[in-house]
């Protein structure tokens, strides 16, 4: 791919220009299968930081006092030329290190994020309330926040930085994006380079990799008025703190340790497939992975049969070859934190089913029974291909394990009788479950988001990201001036 001649390259997106960082620094754009380093990012600090969100207060203004229909057709040409780039599918397979499939979806899920952006542009912003004193005028109209800086990791880079990117532009506020260092391009660069192909006007993106420091400094910008943050629950409890003591509105999309429950009516079959997927997709690099596959004891056996059978069938290798399944891990700091979970639960006398090899980033889909409930493996969020199994007695023992962690992501329910699942799904503590289907969705219309130590603020998707990026302001109209006592 001839990326190392594109035009973003060594540099950062600021006030509509690519130019390089003041302080010249950079970070490679790796291809996560070979290592090799196909292109090259700026690095953003405190000064680049600094210099985009001055020019955005200018564009914030501009950009606001448009009208729905100019701003919508932005969002929308910018839909057209995600779906005509050449390069995106192919950046996102290496960078991300994901088979063709994920960057599809990818690249699909963006362009609806885009869509139904340009449908909010047009929303009602207010409404006219009743009130208590006659001849008064009362309204409630929601304005744009202002500012919004997008802190964005890794594993799902487009999208997770359109679902900010989208709405926020729609209903008038500017975006700073702070992409992971690891996905510098198609987190970042290469969405500034859609932006400017459509003839966004100047300084309503900025686009700025960078490592802790840039996304720090954005934290505490005093004109950077709200922080969506999408990443782990270490960092998003970082940045809650130094948000309050600067009483920043802030939204955290954090980790998840998502329960998959299997009913002892499920069909084995479909609950493995199911089940497999919701582990082992994307090399179980997303928030929304289940973590704890907890199966009722009379399925149990069977159950597990059938997901090490299919977990030992998939093809690990170069994603970019036909057939192959899952792709290599993000980078070796992931592998070996996976390795330490497993291999500390198998101290503890778990017993590894199928996989729990790694050939340095590639990691065998891995099966684990016996885990003592107690161990990492169990409590933590895992980040990598392996499926834990934990067998139950009934559904309330189910229902109360899914319950026992601090998180609430997502949850799933497989069983035949489907009001009989749905009653378990809502019994637990997520803020997602989905019933006969795999803890891995997301749709732009839906609310997405997580309870306790997987979110804190809003819901992203649909009415909620009216909420999400704008205020609500009180304004009362008179029409004859108001009397009083002195
Ligand atoms: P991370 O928390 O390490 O980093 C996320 C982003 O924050 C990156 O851009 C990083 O550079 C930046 N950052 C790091 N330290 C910072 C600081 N002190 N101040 C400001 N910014 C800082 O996460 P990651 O490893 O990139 O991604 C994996 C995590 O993201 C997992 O925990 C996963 O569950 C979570 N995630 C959540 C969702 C969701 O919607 N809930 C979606 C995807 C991923």
């Amino acid at each position: 791919m001839e990326v190392q001649h594109h035009r973003w390259s060594g540099a950062l997106y600021v006030d509509g220009h690519f130019r390089p960082p003041a302080a010249g620094g950079s970070l490679d754009v790796r291809d996560k299968s070979s290592g090799e380093v196909f292109a090259v990012a700026g690095s953003a600090e405190v000064p680049d930081v600094d210099a985009a969100v001055g020019s955005a207060v200018v564009a914030q203004r501009s950009w606001a006092a448009r009208g729905y229909a100019e701003r919508a057709a932005v969002l929308r040409q910018v839909a057209g030329a995600l779906e005509r780039s050449a390069e995106f599918r192919e950046l996102i397979m290496r960078e991300t290190g994901c088979i063709g499939g994920k960057a599809d979806y990818e690249i699909s899920a963006a362009a609806a994020e885009l869509m139904e952006a340009a449908a909010l542009a047009s929303r009602p912003t207010g409404e006219v309330l009743q009130s208590t004193h006659a001849g008064r005028f009362s309204i409630s109209e929601r304005l744009p926040v202002g500012l919004v800086a997008a802190i964005t990791p890794w594993n799902f880079p487009l999208v997770l930085g359109m679902r900010v990117i989208a709405p926020a532009l729609a209903l008038g506020n500017v975006v700073l994006l702070k992409p992971s260092p690891e996905t510098p391009a198609s987190g970042g660069l290469a969405i500034a380079a859609l932006f400017d192909e459509a003839g966004a006007p100047p300084g309503i993106l900025q686009v700025l990799p960078g490592g802790e420091e840039a996304g720090r400094r954005l934290v505490e910008h005093p004109d950077v008025a709200m922080i969506h943050f999408t990443g782990s629950t270490k960092v998003g409890r970082d940045i809650a703190r130094t948000a309050g003591s600067l009483l920043k509105r802030t939204s955290l999309e954090l980790g998840g340790n998502n329960a998959l429950l299997v009913l002892d009516d499920a069909d084995v079959e479909q609950a493995a497939m199911i089940g497999a997927w919701s582990s082992f997709h994307y090399q179980g690099q997303t928030c929304i992975s289940a973590g704890r596959h907890i199966v009722d004891r009379k399925v149990a056996d069977a159950y597990t049969r059938e997901l090490t059978a299919r977990a030992a069938a998939i093809t690990v290798g170069d994603p970019v070859k036909d057939g192959t399944g899952l792709g290599p891990m993000i980078n070796d700091v992931q592998v070996l934190r996976a390795r330490g979970l497993l291999d500390a639960a198998v101290a503890k006398g778990a017993r590894v089913l199928t996989g729990g090899t790694n050939d340095g980033p590639f990691f065998r889909p891995t099966v684990v029974v016996d885990i003592d409930q107690g161990s990492g493996l169990w409590t933590e969020e895992i980040f990598a291909p392996i499926a834990p199994i934990v067998v139950v007695d009934g559904l309330e023992e189910a229902i109360a394990l899914a319950n026992d962690t601090g998180y609430g992501l997502v949850g799933a329910v497989i069983g035949s009788d489907v009001h009989r699942a749905t009653e378990v799904a809502r019994r637990l503590n997520s803020a997602m479950v989905h019933v006969n289907d795999a803890t891995p969705q997301d749709e732009a219309l839906a609310p997405f988001g997580g309870l306790g130590q997987s979110g804190l603020g809003g819901r992203s998707g649909g009415d909620s990201n009216l909420e999400e990026f704008t205020e609500k302001r009180w304004l009362t109209v008179s029409s004859v001036p108001a009397q009083y006592p002195y």
